[in-house]
């Protein structure tokens, strides 16, 4: 069941012309259509279903640098920022609240793990700090569990994915951007090897560039256009509950489950790490790259074959962009939660709260992550298609990142300096033999 998502209208002709034709409207497209439009350029934003339908309105709503990888660690901090510049330039709340994040533990390892990343970060000016046990205890009253120590982030925070897309889009609308709902891109037109126009299920627009920010529908796309991008999904579940007695004011993350408590006074619950894999054609031919990430996770992965064998993002399906293309055929993807997981996260939160026992789920849902075999995204133009710019393969990470990804999205199309080094999220790290190795902070 999707979680609600708050409506934003579509305009109702597409444009002949614009200077950026953004593909996706996910926290990653929303934003770069914002931050082009701040910046003065036309855009129109494709979105074949509903805006932030897909990942963007499911995730937990944590917006953090904490534990992240560190390659990706200065775009986080800078986003955390923006953030909480933006309900200021766009007049509107947009539900960022800067609540701070707690991790706790009853393993060593994951202290360990959590010193060594709090050490290399301060490198980068990011300021958190590890905590005792005790210390872990007094920041979680009124919880039974045995934490052994933990790791808060002051800096950190919390948004509505429900809402904070949306919004951002309605910004980004104000300035001029176009939006069009339920229509699909179904592929681009190139002259003298340049991005040209793209092509959509509603007619073509002409532009000088197009970003390509699909979600776990990029890789298909890419396929599509004869380029290789390395994507896998995995598919989560997530609830959240009726409204409870309030244990944390942002986001707690504790060994199986994480909670964050949400402006309607419930919490959104996670449950970390476990998914389900299905086989798909995709999956198979990147099998190796993944290998590396598909070990550090195994343990929590349930692994079927289904559906997606033969539809959906990772199927193998051709078209032409005269006929109707699978991003038509699923306007949004809507995955079931996994009924033992949302028991499983009940249970658990009951058991270490039990102020929180006996709370109702108001709204399950499933939502498919897609990732990168290093597990940071693809932020880049595409050497080899002039024109052509990807903002893609989040990796779990993607709704928090988003402002400054978007950002730095919009600096690469415009050519402007950017944001932060973009280097480690270049395309070419796909295709030119890279070894991407293991991915680090999931
Ligand atoms: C359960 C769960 C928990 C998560 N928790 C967090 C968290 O707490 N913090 C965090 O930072 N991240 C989290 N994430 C990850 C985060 O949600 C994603 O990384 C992020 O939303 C990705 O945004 P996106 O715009 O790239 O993709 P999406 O939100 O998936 O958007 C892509 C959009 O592109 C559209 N599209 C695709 N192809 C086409 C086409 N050809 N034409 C037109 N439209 C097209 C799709 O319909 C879709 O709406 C979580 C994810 C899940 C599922």
């Amino acid at each position: 069941m999707s979680p609600p998502v708050l409506p934003v209208a579509s305009d109702e002709r597409l444009p002949p012309s614009a200077d950026v034709v953004v593909i996706g409207g996910g926290i990653a497209g929303c934003s770069a259509a914002y931050a082009l439009a701040r910046k003065g350029h036309s855009v129109a934003l494709l979105e074949k279903g509903t805006l932030c339908a897909e990942q963007s309105s499911r995730n937990w709503g944590w917006c953090r640098a904490q534990n992240r990888d560190l390659r990706e660690l200065p775009l986080a901090m800078r986003s955390v920022d923006m953030w909480d510049e933006l309900s200021t330039e766009l007049g509107q709340d947009v539900t960022f609240r800067r609540s701070g994040l707690l991790y706790v533990t009853t393993s060593q390892a994951d202290l360990d793990q959590w010193e060594e990343w709090s050490r290399r970060a301060r490198e980068f000016q990011f300021r958190n700090r590890m905590l005792s046990a005790a210390e872990a205890k007094a920041m979680t009253p009124g919880s039974t569990g045995a934490w052994i120590g933990g790791l808060h982030s002051p800096f950190d925070g919390r948004a509505e994915p429900a809402s904070a897309g949306p919004l951002i889009t309605e910004g980004a609308r104000r300035l001029g951007a176009s939006i069009h709902q339920n229509c699909a891109a179904r592929g681009l037109e190139r002259t003298a090897g340049r991005i040209s126009a793209v092509v959509t299920e509603k007619g073509t627009i002409r532009c000088n560039a197009a970003l390509l920010a699909g979600g776990a529908w990029s890789a298909l796309f890419c396929r599509h256009e004869g380029l290789r991008l390395a994507q896998a999904s995995v598919r989560s579940t997530s609830f959240y509950t009726t409204a409870a007695p309030e244990v944390t004011t942002g986001g707690l993350s504790m060994s199986d489950v994480t909670i964050r408590r949400r402006l309607d006074g419930g919490y959104t619950v996670g449950l970390s790490g476990r998914a389900l894999l299905e086989i798909s054609p995709q999956g198979l031919m990147n099998a190796r790259q993944f290998w590396p990430t598909f070990k550090k996770r195994r343990a929590k992965l349930r692994m079927s074959v289904g559906a997606s064998f033969f539809r959906g993002p990772e199927a193998l399906t051709r078209w032409t962009n005269d006929a109707v293309s699978p991003f038509e055929r699923a306007r949004t993807l809507d995955p079931a939660a996994d009924p033992a997981l949302v028991d499983m996260g009940i249970r658990f939160l009951g058991q270490v709260y039990p102020a929180l026992a006996g709370l109702q789920v108001a709204k399950s849902w499933g939502g498919l992550v897609d990732s990168t075999p290093d597990a940071i995204p693809v932020i880049s133009g595409v050497e080899a298609v002039p024109g052509l710019f990807l903002s893609t393969g989040y990796s779990a990470h993607g709704f928090g990142i988003g402002p400054a990804s978007g950002r730095l999205a919009a600096d690469l199309i415009t050519g402007d300096a950017p944001i932060v080094d973009p280097r480690p999220f270049r395309y070419s790290r796909m295709i030119d033999g890279t070894d991407l190795g293991a991915p680090g902070m999931l």
